[in-house]
Parts: structure tokens; C-alpha cells; sequence
């Protein structure tokens, strides 16, 4: 039997940080098995869904390199994959548990429920239903029917056998029959629950495993018991472990960015991020590595791997890998992935060609934890240093003679030839030694003097890429405006 999964975000938000995790666990299970990954749609709270989730939740999967086979844009023999487009199938499935007796309506109004419910919590019982309606005969219940009175439809199940089974993710769990009742299955206005359509849905799509969030473990026994009522087979089911914040607490938003778009924006990469994700709530055989590709966790994926107990997010730990996955990029992709962060910069790209800009990234790229920090990094080669930094000040007034050191530089550089490294350090050096003072002496305030900071990639190269022109003319502008004058030392 081949493998067949899905995944099936609601479109009330954004791709979540815990259903991309569901949607990447489920997508390596299919790939890993060449099995059929198939996205579903749960848009029947009509309240709360936005066509521009979907198509938000859509971009997100591309981003991620999560293709799906069916759904959405894909088709497939098992449509619609839009809830909202199978009401006639849940329709002709409730209809056929009626005709079969395995369901029936109940025509107690809520208040009457709540009653109930009040006086089970006060006996310290289980809140369920009592079973008023099990019992009506089908006449009667055709009668009040015909009167007009308004009725849910319950699945009759039995009362004492408890639900149990294997679970993938967590193991045995089982629910005794008092925390299970007749449950509704179609509500007063005709519309199906939440729990028959998923099982509805799974069916008709054949879904062989359902890997999704442990938030569902209580709506498991409810489905099986569906399931049993529908004469469907039961598939295997692996809950996930929630994700954690640092504190341990279910993550919100108050531990940082919880939609993937955030961490697209943010200058993560997709592969670093996929990374990062699948290592929460799953370990490799061989955990002590932490860098991935896709291909490998295709092949290395397997339910029982997934870890019991809750994962822990890590933003430090994403930065750090996507460090590491910015360092592998080859030059071209760097640069390419680095454009639209660049492109942000006020003043570009000023003077700078495809190749210098080329260059420019890759001074960065040992210093970038995301993309989106070149923007800060590489400012000054776009525009003027607004201000000096006032530590580097102080320490650049330890070079004796400090104007005279930073104009012999400036009248050096003027007549390096080519403006390339090697000449560039040459130069520097040259200085150095001409004042008799040590490299480090010139190398502080250049650095100050051309980027505005006390940090930042290697002096040489910086030079090399700023240019000829715009070294000196800075150097100059450093001498002409004297910012040290306002230290105190
Ligand atoms: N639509 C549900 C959710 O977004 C998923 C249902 C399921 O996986 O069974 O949480």
C-alpha cells in the first residue's frame, strides 16, 4: 500500500511556525517512502478564513520546497481539496449513517445540554451526553422532525469499550469510555463538525498516516470512533510534539517571530530554516550533526525518530545555522539571495557595478547570521559616515601624530596601482613604517575614518571595493571635519 499523507492548514493566519513543522514532517515521510503528499484546505470557518491566507500558505510551502502532489494548483483524483467545495460529501456520508442507524438526531436544545453538563461537573462526573435521544424510534423522531423541531445528528457508538491505539509519535494512548459520548456529528443547521469532515476527508482521500500537531490527541478518540462508524480503516496516527519557546511555554509570539513569511523577510534561508525546523521534535540517527540537506533528511526520516516531548525553538540556533548555510553558498547564489536586502539600502547602488557588488557581499558573508543584516552592515558603502564612533575615536588618538598619519595615507592610496589588495596592504604598510609606528596605528583609523565604525571585514578588501576615489576622498573628509577635536580624552 502506498503512502499517502496530507497536510491541512486552516487560511486563518499566515503559515505558522507549527504547522510548517506538521507540513515539513509529513512532506519527508512521503518523500522518503515515494509516497503522495497531498494539501487540503480547511476553510469552513468562515469567520476566521482569508482567500490571502491560502494563497500565503501556499507561498510559504513553495518556500520551503514543500511540492505537493495533490491540491490546490496540483488537482488530483481525491477533490476538492477545499472543505468549503465537499459539503455534498459530507452531506451523502451523514445521510448514509442515518440510513444505516449508525447515527441519529437529537433534538436537545442547548440549554437542556448545558444542564446536564452542570450537574455531571457538580457530581464531579465526566461532562457527556446522557442519551436522551438514543432511544427515540424512529417514527417518533421522524415526527418531531416533520414539526419543524431543530436536530444535530449523534454517531450511537458503544459505552464500554475505551479507544486505544499505537500511536506513531507517542505510543499506546488510550481514552476510557467515560471521557467518550454519542458525539454530534452535523450540527442543528446541517453543517458537519470539525472532527467528522477531517474523517470524511481522510477517507475519501485515502490518507494512510496522519502526522499532525499532539494539540489534536483529543480529537483522535472522536475520530476513530467515526471511522468505526463510517466501516472506513483506521489509519496510523503520529502526533507531533508542540513547539516550545525558550521558557518552555507553548511558543507565541511573545518568543519572537511565529509566521515563516517573518523569517523569509528576516533574511532566513529556506534550506537553513527547513534544517532547523525538521531537528525540532525529530533527531537523526546520528545526532552529532546538526547540518542537513533535503535530499539526506528524505532519506534519513522516519516516525520513530520523532522525539515524545515538547521542542524547543532556538532562535540562537537557527542563526547559527543559517551562518553556517550562508558560508556554503556558492558566490553567484549569495549574491543573488543577498540583492533584494541590498537593494534596500538608501543610496544604492551608488557607484558600484555587478562586480564590485559581487565583492561587497562577499566581504560579508562570515558575518551575516541572515540575509537581511548586509542592509546594516553595508551601508557605508552607499552612503557618506554620517558620525564616528566614539571609541574609535579615542583609540584612533593613540596613533601619534594622527592628522599627519591619516594624510600620508590619503596621498599614498591616491597612486596605488591596481586598487587591489595586495598593493592596497603594500601601501598601508609603507605608511607604517614610514612614521615608525606599528600597522595597527594606520589600520584603526582608516577603518574609522572610511566606514564611520571600529568593525567590520578585512581593511584591504573594504578598500579594495570602496575604490581608489572614494578612499581618499573620505580620509580627506575625516581630516577636514576633525571629529577627534570633540573627544575628551
Ligand atoms: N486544520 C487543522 C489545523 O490547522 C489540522 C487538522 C488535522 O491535521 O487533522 O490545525
Amino acid at each position: 500500500m502506498s503512502v499517502r499523507v496530507r497536510f491541512a492548514p486552516s487560511p486563518t493566519g499566515n503559515l505558522h511556525v507549527g504547522s510548517a513543522r506538521t507540513a515539513i514532517f509529513n512532506w519527508l515521510f512521503a518523500r522518503h517512502h515515494g509516497g503522495t503528499f497531498v494539501l487540503r484546505i480547511e476553510d469552513t470557518d468562515q469567520e476566521r478564513n482569508r482567500p490571502e491566507y491560502t494563497r500565503s500558505i501556499l507561498d510559504g510551502m513553495r518556500w520551503l520546497g514543500l511540492d505537493w502532489d495533490e491540491g490546490p494548483e496540483a488537482g488530483g483524483d481525491h477533490g476538492p481539496y477545499f472543505q468549503s467545495e465537499r459539503l455534498p460529501l459530507y452531506r451523502e456520508a451523514l445521510a448514509r449513517l442515518r440510513r444505516e442507524g449508525r447515527a441519529y438526531p437529537c433534538f436537545c436544545s442547548p440549554e437542556r445540554l448545558e444542564a446536564v453538563r452542570q450537574e455531571q461537573l457538580a457530581a464531579k462526573a465526566n461532562p457527556r451526553y446522557d442519551g436522551t435521544c438514543r432511544s427515540l424510534s424512529a417514527a417518533e423522531a421522524q415526527a418531531r422532525i416533520d414539526a419543524g423541531e431543530r436536530y444535530a445528528l449523534r454517531i450511537r457508538i458503544e459505552h464500554d469499550e475505551p479507544v486505544t491505539w499505537e500511536d506513531r509519535g507517542k505510543g499506546t494512548i488510550t481514552f476510557a469510555p467515560e471521557m467518550l459520548d454519542d458525539l454530534v456529528i452535523a450540527k442543528s443547521d446541517g453543517f458537519p463538525t470539525y472532527n467528522f469532515a477531517v474523517v470524511v476527508d481522510d477517507v475519501g482521500m485515502a490518507i494512510t498516516h496522519v502526522i499532525r500537531g499532539e494539540d489534536h490527541i483529543s480529537n483522535t478518540p472522536k475520530q476513530i470512533l467515526i471511522y468505526r462508524a463510517l466501516g472506513a480503516p483506521l489509519p496510523e496516527f503520529a502526533h507531533i510534539p508542540m513547539i516550545l519557546g525558550a521558557d518552555r511555554s507553548k511558543m507565541s509570539k511573545r518568543h519572537g517571530a511565529t509566521s515563516v513569511v517573518e523569517y523569509e523577510k528576516a533574511g532566513f534561508l529556506a534550506e537553513a530554516f527547513f534544517n532547523f525546523m525538521t531537528l525540532l521534535g525529530w533527531s537523526p540517527p546520528d545526532d552529532s550533526r546538526e547540518i542537513y540537506s533535503q535530499q539526506e533528511l528524505v532519506r534519513l526520516f522516519t516516525l520513530d525518530r520523532v522525539v515524545a516531548h515538547g521542542a524547543i525553538f532556538d532562535a540562537e540556533k537557527l542563526k547559527w545555522m543559517n551562518l553556517q548555510y550562508i558560508k556554503a553558498l556558492p558566490p553567484d547564489d549569495l549574491y543573488r539571495r543577498s540583492m533584494p536586502f541590498l537593494e534596500a539600502i538608501p543610496g544604492f547602488p551608488g557607484p558600484y557595478g555587478p562586480a564590485a557588488l559581487r565583492e561587497l557581499v562577499g566581504l560579508f558573508r562570515e558575518r551575516m547570521n541572515t540575509l537581511a543584516e548586509i542592509t546594516r552592515h553595508a551601508e557605508y558603502f552607499f552612503q557618506e559616515p554620517e558620525a564616528y564612533d566614539e571609541k574609535g575615536l579615542k583609540n584612533a588618538l593613540k596613533t601619534p601624530d594622527l592628522p599627519a598619519v591619516v594624510d600620508a595615507l590619503a596621498a599614498r592610496l591616491a597612486t596605488v596601482e591596481p586598487f587591489t589588495h595586495d598593493p592596497i596592504e603594500a601601501a598601508v604598510r609603507a605608511v607604517a613604517e614610514g612614521r615608525g609606528i606599528g600597522a595597527g596605528k594606520v589600520i584603526h583609523p582608516a577603518r574609522l575614518a572610511l566606514s564611520g565604525r571600529t568593525e567590520g571585514p578585512g581593511l584591504f578588501e573594504l578598500m579594495a571595493v570602496l575604490g581608489r576615489d572614494r578612499c581618499v576622498a573620505r580620509l580627506r573628509a575625516f581630516l577636514d571635519s576633525r571629529p577627534w577635536e570633540s573627544i575628551q580624552s
